[in-house]
Parts: C-alpha cells; sequence; structure tokens
C-alpha cells in the first residue's frame, strides 16, 4: 500500500497556506505511475491554488519495488549531513519491516530487496533509472570518483552533487546539479567503457567500495562527508 498524509506547507511564492497529500510510502508494485512519476521528476509537484506557482515537496517516504529488489528510504536533501543517523535509522526500520524482526513471509521479500538511503530527487531517481539499465549503483559512484580525478575543473564542493540522469548505449549521462534547487550547472558525458574497465578491476576499487557500502547511503558524498563510519 502506498500511504499519504496531509501536510501544511506555505507557497515559495505568495506565502499562502496550502495543504497537500504528502506521501509517506510508496509501493510501486502496486503503483507503478508513481515509480514513473518519480523517473520523470514530476512526482509531488503541486500547484498553488492561489498564484498557480508549481513547486515541489522534499521526499520523504520509504520506497519499495520488490520486483526489482529496491527498497529505499528517500529522504530530504537537507539531511545529508547527517547521513550516518539516517543509515542506522533505515537499517532499524528495515529490520522490523522486512529484516531479522520481521516476519517470515516478509523477510523472504527481504532477502530480494537491497536497502539504501537518498536525499533529494534527483539522487532517489538516479537509484531507480540505475536499477532500470541493470547498472550496479556502487560501480556507478566508483565511476563518479574515476571521472572526478581524470576532471581538474569538477564543480565540487558541498551543495553540489554529480548524478546519472539518462543512459545511452556507450554514454552514461551526468550532471553537476545544486542540490538545493536541482538546477543543472554542467552536463558530463561518460564513456560506458569507464565503467566496465572499473568492473574488471575490483582489486584496485576495493578500498573506495569498501567505504562506499559500509551503511545504506551508497554515494560518493559520504566519502568526503565529516569523518564518516567508525571501522
Ligand atoms: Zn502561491
Amino acid at each position: 500500500m502506498s500511504l499519504f498524509r496531509p501536510r501544511n506547507l506555505v507557497c515559495p511564492n505568495c506565502k499562502s497556506a496550502i495543504t497537500m497529500e504528502a506521501v509517506g510510502s510508496v509501493n510501486a508494485d502496486r503503483r507503478p505511475d508513481y515509480r514513473d512519476a518519480i523517473l520523470a521528476s514530476d512526482f509531488q509537484d503541486t500547484t498553488c491554488p492561489n498564484c498557480n506557482e508549481t513547486f515541489r515537496l522534499q521526499p520523504e517516504f520509504n520506497y519499495l519495488d520488490a520486483a526489482r529488489g529496491q527498497w529505499i528510504a528517500s529522504l530530504p536533501a537537507a539531511r545529508m549531513p547527517q547521513y550516518l543517523a539516517a543509515e542506522d535509522d533505515a537499517t532499524a526500520l528495515f529490520a522490523t519491516s522486512y529484516g531479522e524482526r520481521a516476519p517470515k513471509a516478509a523477510q523472504d521479500v527481504g532477502k530480494t530487496l537491497d536497502v539504501r538511503v537518498t536525499f533529494g530527487w534527483p539522487a532517489v531517481r538516479e537509484k531507480l533509472l540505475i536499477r532500470q539499465h541493470d547498472l550496479d549503483d556502487v560501480m556507478i559512484e566508483l565511476t563518479k570518483l574515476d571521472v572526478l580525478r581524470r576532471v581538474p575543473s569538477a564543480p565540487l564542493k558541498p551543495g553540489t552533487e554529480l548524478r546519472l540522469t539518462a543512459v545511452t548505449d556507450d554514454m552514461l549521462v551526468m550532471v553537476w546539479i545544486d542540490t538545493a534547487s536541482e538546477g543543472v550547472i554542467e552536463e558530463l558525458l561518460v564513456p560506458r567503457a569507464l565503467y566496465d574497465a572499473i568492473a574488471r578491476d575490483e582489486e584496485s576499487w576495493a578500498p573506495a567500495r569498501a567505504k562506499l557500502t559500509d551503511g545504506p547511503f551508497v554515494d560518493m558524498q559520504k566519502l568526503y562527508m565529516g569523518p564518516g563510519r567508525a571501522a
């Protein structure tokens, strides 16, 4: 079941009070249209009845797609600096929903699910896109790290992130975006051959892979955000 709850908001344009139905959980097996909307970047868009300004609620929901093996705690972009607490919360919630503290039938579903935490809309959309193209999200993050080494002028700084936005036969389309506004700063075409080369070189990438997978926030940004998780 997908669950919604009323949320009171203020229109960013005219400051009118608005109530909208904010999603608390998404079941993509039963509502594939919600998955489509996340991929189309218009899920939870709303229009102010007073001034017609359209804006988007930040994500704060649990996403389940049992058929594709995905469970994602999708959180607001602004919460990324507290990712360690978010990882712990998501791990605990998953344990009671589909993990060791869940009923047997739910555990059977849980065994097929990859658990992830994301912050902001571009990040959750990216996870769905990666799965749609049968790519591996850890490998995509390693590819981004490799891209950073090769592009000396990368606009890397807090509040800016690199996201996969499209996949072609031979290219991974990535964009630098401003996390808060989701505005595109720069587009980057990354040959898929780079991804394939990293896949073949497991040994060199093992240390970075271990750090990226020490919790469900699988995102290269955790490598330069604070001291990280104690080993
Ligand atoms: Zn308004």
